[in-house]
């Protein structure tokens, strides 16, 4: 029998509770650290499923059914005037980030997992790391996964000089309970993905599951993200908050100042078809995020690697962050696996494989959001190909719950 190993994982969130439970049932020993000590899962908003993600959770022992997400089976364009203009049997299985990061954290045992520990910084010896946790605390391992998203303090170590880029243009979003829902809204959203163009902008929405996984018709919540071009100053302006200050490309939700908020909400009921115009201004409390690329050139420096979001951040269009994160971990694993444990061949096979999948993943999301990039003339568009070409349908794939 060899050593045991063990890892030290950064980050508790999708991608590191993926490497952490695949790594356990290929005999590691794992430790997680996770920089927030509360609950995360009251954190996020809508996203999209694949078959991937799910065959990925039900390998790492969460608890699956198809109340985990809500099934529309078409896709349409939502006219400004609110009718339908082209409709296609292209099928959505929407979610949230609570509700699929709930039973996989729940699947992992508690005491692996260290939340409110921050780390700080890394070291190598060429067979062993170690990384320091704020306070000063040292934990060793043979191998350390840099799960810790787009912000990641082990990247920033190893590629100082990579950091999400503006796309040029933000993104609203929102969820709304189904019983808040406009009485329009009922008959056209509930069965169908649907995808709004304003001028240089894009809407899509959809229903997703309720609070509690509940998919029966009056507890289901709907989900808008609307992305609209901002300059670099206006960008600035919008992460500012009422203090004056700057958060960057990313503000806690409650910091957007009102007017902001005031102003989009203005602008849904004049350029939204009107049903969406009225959910957008139902919204209570929207959250705001710049629309950035992120990728890193390497994913392997020596016994030390990047995962999911820490390593390619794709624009949302492509729909494929946990799917993603869950494919990082499961490939990481394989070649663990594979390699007999050699350690350090099984790194160069991982970065190989996952460096092509994110740079695919990043350059579909790219095409795709094209059009919105800050300056960009009122390109047309033909709706029905962006119905078809959305997300990443030949990167993941569709749920089969059949
Ligand atoms: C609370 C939350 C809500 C989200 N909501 C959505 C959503 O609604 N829709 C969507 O598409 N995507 C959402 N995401 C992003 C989504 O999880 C990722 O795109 C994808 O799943 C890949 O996840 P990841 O594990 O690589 O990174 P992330 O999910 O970003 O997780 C990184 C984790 O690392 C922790 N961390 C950061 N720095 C350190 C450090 N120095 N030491 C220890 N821990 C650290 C963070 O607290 C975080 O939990 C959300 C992420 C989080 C954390």
């Amino acid at each position: 029998m060899p050593p045991q190993r063990r890892a030290l994982i950064i980050g508790g969130s999708i991608g590191g509770l993926f490497a952490a439970q695949f790594l356990r049932q290929a005999g590691w020993e794992v430790a997680v650290f996770e920089r927030s000590a509360g609950d995360l899962a009251d954190r996020g908003a809508g996203l999209n499923t694949s078959a991937e993600l799910f065959e990925a959770l039900a390998r790492a022992g969460a608890v699956v059914n198809p109340g985990l997400a809500f099934h529309v089976r078409r896709s349409a364009w939502l006219k400004q005037d609110g009718t339908i203009g082209v409709e296609i049997p292209r099928g959505w299985h929407g979610s949230t980030w609570g509700t699929i990061y709930r039973p996989l954290r729940a699947a992992f045992p508690s005491a692996l997992y260290h939340a409110g520990k921050a780390v700080e910084r890394v070291e190598q010896d060429g067979s062993s790391v170690t990384a320091i946790l704020a306070g000063g605390a040292r934990e060793r391992g043979d191998l350390l996964i840099g799960a810790d998203g787009v912000y990641s303090t082990v990247r920033k170590q190893f590629l100082p000089e990579v950091a999400p880029i503006s796309a040029g243009y933000i993104a609203w979003r929102g969820i709304l309970e189904e019983r808040d829902l406009p009485p329009a809204a009922h008959a056209l959203l509930l069965d169908r993905a649907a995808f709004t163009f304003p001028d240089n902008e894009l809407v899509v929405s959809l229903p997703v599951p309720g609070a509690d996984n509940d998919p029966r018709p009056g507890h289901r919540r709907y989900y808008f993200i609307w992305y609209r071009p901002a300059s670099a100053a206006e960008q600035r302006a919008l992460f500012t908050d009422a203090s004056g200050r700057d958060h960057g490309l990313a503000i806690p939700p409650p910091l957007i100042r009102a007017e902001f908020v005031a102003a989009m909400k203005a602008d849904a009921r004049r350029v939204l078809p009107p049903v969406l115009g009225e959910i957008v201004g139902r919204v209570a409390q929207p959250l705001l995020q710049s629309i950035t690329d992120l990728e890193a050139p390497r994913m392997a420096f020596g016994r030390v690697v990047l995962l999911g979001d820490s390593a390619f951040v794709a624009r949302p269009h492509v729909a494929a962050g946990t799917s993603k994160a869950a494919l990082d971990a499961a490939g990481l694993v394989a070649a663990l696996v594979a390699h007999d444990d050699d350690i350090d061949a099984a790194l160069q096979h991982y970065e190989r494989e996952r460096l092509a999948f994110g740079r695919a993943v990043i350059s579909h999301a790219r095409y795709l959001g094209a059009y919105l990039e800050a300056g960009g003339a009122a390109t047309a568009r033909d709706p029905e190909r962006v119905l078809r070409e959305y997300g990443a349908p030949h990167l993941v794939h569709e749920v089969d719950f059949a």
